[in-house]
């Protein structure tokens, strides 16, 4: 029962996210700061449910405790935190919140274009010392100026349509066909979009092809007096090739937002300890450094409260995977409670040849309306919903199953 159903929420996880779990009558503690290891492994011993944001480290050794532990929910985006693997070999579900920011993000970018444009942090950080530097030299509209956007994914194609509202063009260019949002032309090539960009923006995902993606050759392909933009991560950008290109005058400005290496923490720590060319980057002029806050919107944070919350309700409720980062993801419509001698049956187990054929053993004497199994790598998922039963099959049911050597957690739904 739903009441029964105990949530431990940890680093003062948004309103919003606790408001959801809390209506759904389960068990709901908020703590506002994460734990250290050792209290961790105490506390998540009961819980159904955790949620938590990057702090909080769910490692092997604190996941083994967690005998009661369904499900994982990252209130954030990443979630190198929690140990995905070994939690999706022990059936614990985790969820994320990959997408609820680009909005942000995409009006960061938009800001970043005009204050290039007009070097606003000069003119400002002049004024904070006391000088008056009036200009115009330089200085542009963006009306009328190309946009090159790489990677058309959430955040670049929302860009494309705020920077076409603004009068600018748009090209982009993306390893996937799109398609084009307003008026704007996917190119065949980088090169194309260097060669025909006044301002280049990065949205690409941190991967091995898109390791210093922008180097000292893509910086000669750029057009003279062009601007770069980078709040995607911050391998993507070759940074010393990055100043050297600025200070020889070719590219009159940048905003970075990400770097290859950030603290854990706020505090005076962007210098040369942290990244050996702090110091060059914060020299230069017509440049943008921000501390990763591309997604840090008070409307980002309340839309990953929703997000997540109602990922992990229709985990606990009805079984549903969409959505997860470990585990293959399965649905099936709606679980209608009102339906009497209804159970929907949850089997995650080892991909091991000849499971399938077991279950539907079990299963196999009773009324399955419906049945749908996938696998990623070694844990596979499997969601029957069964009608016709009472409350003596059920338990027989979940025996049966749990007696499978191929079990990793039985759920029975009802
Ligand atoms: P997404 O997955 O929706 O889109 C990424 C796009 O890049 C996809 O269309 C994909 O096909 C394309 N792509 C992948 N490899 C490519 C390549 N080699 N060349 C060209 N295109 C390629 O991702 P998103 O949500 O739009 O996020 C984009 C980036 O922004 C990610 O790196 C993400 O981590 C980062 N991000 C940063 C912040 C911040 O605070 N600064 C916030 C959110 C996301």
């Amino acid at each position: 029962a739903t009441e029964d159903i105990k949530i431990l929420l940890l680093e003062n996880v948004n309103q919003t996210g606790r408001d959801i779990l809390a209506a759904q009558g389960y068990q709901v503690d908020v703590l506002k700061t994460s734990l250290p290891e050792d209290e961790l492994v105490k506390r998540i011993r009961d819980v159904h449910v955790i949620g938590i944001r990057s702090k909080t480290q769910l490692t092997a050794r604190v996941l083994r405790e967690a005998k009661n532990l369904i499900v994982i929910g990252c209130f954030c985006i990443g979630t190198n935190q929690v140990d995905t693997q070994y939690a999706a070999k022990h059936g614990i579900a985790v969820f994320n919140s990959p997408f609820s920011n680009s909005r942000s993000v995409a009006e960061l970018v938009i800001a970043e274009v005009i204050a290039l444009a007009r070097q606003l942090g000069d003119r400002s950080n002049e004024l904070h010392k006391g000088t008056w530097n009036k200009v115009s030299s330089g200085c542009w509209e963006i009306r009328g100026k190309t946009l090159g956007i790489i990677g058309y994914g959430h955040i670049g194609s929302q860009l494309s349509v705020l920077a076409e509202a603004m009068g600018m063009t748009v090209v982009f260019y993306d390893v996937v066909n799109l398609m084009a949002l307003g008026t704007a032309k996917q190119v065949p090539t980088l090169e194309t979009l260097l060669g025909a960009a006044d301002f280049v923006t990065c949205h690409v995902p941190e991967l091995p092809e898109t390791h210093n993606m922008i180097g000292r050759l893509q910086f000669e392909q750029m057009k003279h007096g062009s601007y770069l933009i980078n709040a995607s991560r911050g391998s993507v950008i070759d940074i010393p090739a990055l100043i050297d290109v600025m200070r020889s005058g070719k590219l009159v400005g940048a905003a970075l937002d990400v770097y290859p290496a950030e603290p854990g923490g706020n505090g005076d720590y962007f210098t040369s300890d942290l990244n050996l060319w702090a110091e060059d980057l914060r020299s230069l002029k017509n440049i943008i450094l921000t501390p990763h806050i591309g997604g840090s919107t008070e409307e980002a944070q309340s839309a990953i409260g929703i997000e997540v919350s109602e990922a992990l309700v229709r985990y606990v409720n009805e079984g549903c995977t969409l959505g997860a980062v470990n585990m293959p993801e399965v649905n099936l419509r709606s679980l209608t409670m009102e339906e009497e001698n209804h159970v929907r049956v949850i089997y995650i187990h080892h991909n091991v040849p000849g499971v399938l054929k077991k279950v539907n053993e079990i299963l196999g004497d009773h009324n399955v309306d419906k049945q749908t199994t996938d696998s990623r790598g070694d844990v596979a998922y499997l969601m029957a919903d069964i009608s016709d039963v009472n409350a003596s099959v059920i338990k027989d049911l979940y025996q049966s199953l749990e007696g499978l050597s191929s079990r990793i957690m039985t759920r029975v739904l009802y």
